[in-house]
């Protein structure tokens, strides 16, 4: 039986958006102010909670063991989803808490309302706990729709999103192809100008495209990377063009099939619940699509910096997916360990042969609190850029959205791979948390492992996002924004110490000192254009940069748990709930924390090149 028992907690959801982050300020907010206050958020995640429990969770036994089906001989229907993937698609899209997400237009002109990103962040990761493949199946529409509402003429505003954001219509992004995986640039697909302008002959080939075909919408409008014969080579050549699956006339009636394929789907070691398809373009050279803003100009296009809105909210995303993977594998793991019995009490006198639950010993309490502590730093991380990406569109004046949408920038790798790497991880200690049992496919923890492992490939794969942490992340601006986010955890560390934290705080003041070594020492290789240095470590530094902005914000918590324990006194209903943030912090603080960054910081010391010098024939011996 794969993962079909939804056991999910609430309670650091909730102290983590509405105690920590300031959510009445985002609130606060022109958009915001007239709809909605803080304690709405409940009500949405009490709806996405029963949802989760009540469909989408059972229905994710069908989907890992069933799955999509292919059916080449139907042409313009070729995929197709079982009955329970269909309920849980229009139980999460009818009730609102799907597609509808990415409306980013105050003026509401395609939707009801438009609600916080923020609050996206925690409907996302309990969906993905209940399946990380059936959250695709609206995912990826809310992606297109960001793109087409930021770039697109409003006249394919017009068209398509209001079908977009009801879940009739589909979105994807179509970037892969078997030459251009993390090369983008390589891409092959062609498009040639007819003679309507900004409609454009599409022929090519794309592979791995998530929700490139599928029976839940009625049309796809796909967001396809390709080439104009001018172009320039590599991504500044690319351009953007919507490619519908059924041409969409201009007074919105779908006429013919547009020459998409699905040639094939992928079969994949997780995820079985999200289709992934191999699509053909303009097979008899008769698929068009529509240029989305501008067309390229002397061959340079601008099809990589329109993608980037969908990609950027994508790689977030991608974190909240691996987030909700954590918390269910914790949960799962948290759970055995309290039903297990096995050994005796660690000190037992001899002669003692009590047995006791498996969640006595230290070493699966360490496993445990690995687990637990992870869940809620990946939450502190994720949340606060969600929180980021909205005041980068609310704040009132441009300072303050700039300054915002720095920290978005930065953080944005640091969501993607920090967390979808934890996430493998969280779910080998779930696994080895249940012994044997963790193997056998009957528990949760194998399908939440398979799920898991495309986190860190897709959406450019970890180290991408790594380069571009160590990389562009580091000196944009002049380096001005990462040396500001630096300070702010530095004068965390240096003004908020309480005593009641004092030895996780010693341990976080030397890791920032350790952390602060790790970007001089990476610094002095950049000026001595020792790019192969910073490329070789480039993985360890930004874990030990998410490790230390985690760490910060989980003692953040603390402080404020501390304050809150003392108001409500130790019998308080909550009181435990506090001391929980508390113990939690700690561990993080006083070992997680320090597997990243002073490891990081002793292997730059250490400066070893083995890996890139020796001689390739040394693999083979
Ligand atoms: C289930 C699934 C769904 C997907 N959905 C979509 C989708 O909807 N749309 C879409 O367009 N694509 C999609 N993809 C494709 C995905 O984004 C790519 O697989 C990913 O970008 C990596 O490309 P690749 O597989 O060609 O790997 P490669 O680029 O071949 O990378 C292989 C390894 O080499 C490393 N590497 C590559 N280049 C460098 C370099 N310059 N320096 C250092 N290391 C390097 C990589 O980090 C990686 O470890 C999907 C893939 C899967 C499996």
């Amino acid at each position: 039986m794969p993962h079909t028992n939804y056991a999910y907690q609430l309670r650091d959801i909730k102290f983590q958006m509405k105690e920590w982050l300031d959510m009445e300020k985002l609130l606060s907010m022109p958009d915001y102010a007239e709809m909605f206050e803080a304690d709405d958020l409940d009500s949405f995640l009490d709806l996405n909670y029963s949802i989760c429990k009540d469909v989408l969770c059972p229905a994710n036994g069908e989907a890992d063991e069933i799955g999509w089906k292919y059916d080449p001989s139907d042409v313009e229907h070729a995929v197709s989803s079982t009955p329970a993937m269909q309920e849980a698609f229009h139980a999460v899209v009818d009730n609102g808490i799907g597609m509808q997400f990415g409306n980013r237009d105050g003026s509401c002109a395609y939707t009801d309302m438009k609600m916080p990103l923020a609050w996206y962040a925690p409907i996302l990761e309990m969906q993905s706990a209940a399946s990380a493949g059936l959250v695709m199946n609206w995912c990826i529409t809310q992606g297109a729709t960001t793109v087409i509402q930021f770039e697109a003429d409003k006249k394919y505003q017009d068209l398509y999103l209001p079908n977009m954001y009801a879940g009739v219509w589909g979105g994807t992004m179509c970037l892969t192809e078997p030459n251009a995986g993390s090369e983008v640039g390589n891409c092959a697909t062609k498009c040639w100008p007819t003679e309507t302008p900004g409609k454009y002959k599409v022929k090519g080939n794309k592979i791995f495209i998530t929700s490139g075909d599928s029976d839940v919408f009625t049309n796809i409008i796909h967001l396809v990377l390709a080439k104009t014969p001018d172009a320039l080579p590599g991504t500044a050549g690319l351009s953007l063009l919507m490619v519908p699956k059924f041409w969409v006339e201009d007074d919105g009636t779908m006429s013919g099939w547009n020459d998409v394929t699905t040639v094939g789907i992928e079969h994949k070691m997780g995820i079985h619940g999200s289709v992934t398809c191999s699509l053909a373009f303009g097979e008899n050279d008769n698929c068009y699509g529509w240029m989305v803003g501008e067309g390229p100009v002397d061959g340079k296009g601008k099809g990589i910096a329109q993608m980037f809105n969908m990609m950027n909210e994508e790689r977030l995303n991608t974190g909240e997916f691996a987030l909700g993977v954590i918390g269910a594998a914790y949960y799962a793991a948290l759970e055995h360990a309290r039903i297990r019995v096995q050994g005796r009490k660690v000190g037992a006198p001899k002669g003692d042969f009590t047995q006791v639950r498996i969640i006595e010993h230290p070493d699966v309490r360490r496993m445990l609190m690995f687990q637990k502590s992870m869940l809620e730093a990946g939450r502190a991380l994720l949340y606060s850029t969600y929180y980021a990406v909205d005041m980068s569109h609310e704040a009132p004046d441009a300072e303050t959205r700039k300054e915002y949408h720095d920290i978005f920038m930065i953080q944005n790798p640091l969501c993607k791979a920090f967390t979808s790497d934890m996430a493998w991880r969280v779910t080998e200690q779930c696994i080895q948390t249940h012994g044997g049992y963790g193997f056998i496919e009957e528990y949760p923890g194998a399908q939440l492992a398979r799920d898991t492992k495309i986190h860190s490939l897709w959406e450019g794969t970890n180290f991408m996002q790594a380069q571009d942490f160590t990389g562009r992340k580091f000196t944009m601006d002049g380096g001005e924004p990462f040396k500001k986010w630096v300070g702010a955890i530095e004068e965390f560390v240096a003004t908020k110490k309480i005593d009641a934290l004092a030895p996780a705080w010693a341990m976080m003041e030397k890791g920032m000192a350790a952390f602060k070594h790790i970007l001089a020492m990476d610094a002095e290789w950049k000026a001595a254009k020792h790019k192969e240095m910073t490329d070789l470590f480039a993985t360890h530094m930004l874990h030990a940069g998410a490790s230390i902005y985690c760490a910060k914000c989980l003692l953040e918590q603390a402080v404020l748990a501390n304050a809150k324990l003392a108001e409500l006194g130790e019998d308080h209903f909550d009181a435990n709930f506090y001391k929980s943030k508390m113990a939690t912090a700690t561990f993080y603080a006083m070992n997680m924390m320090p597997d990243e960054v002073f490891g990081c910081e002793a292997m730059m010391e250490a400066a070893d090149r083995t890996a890139f010098d020796m001689d390739e024939a040394l693999f083979d011996c």
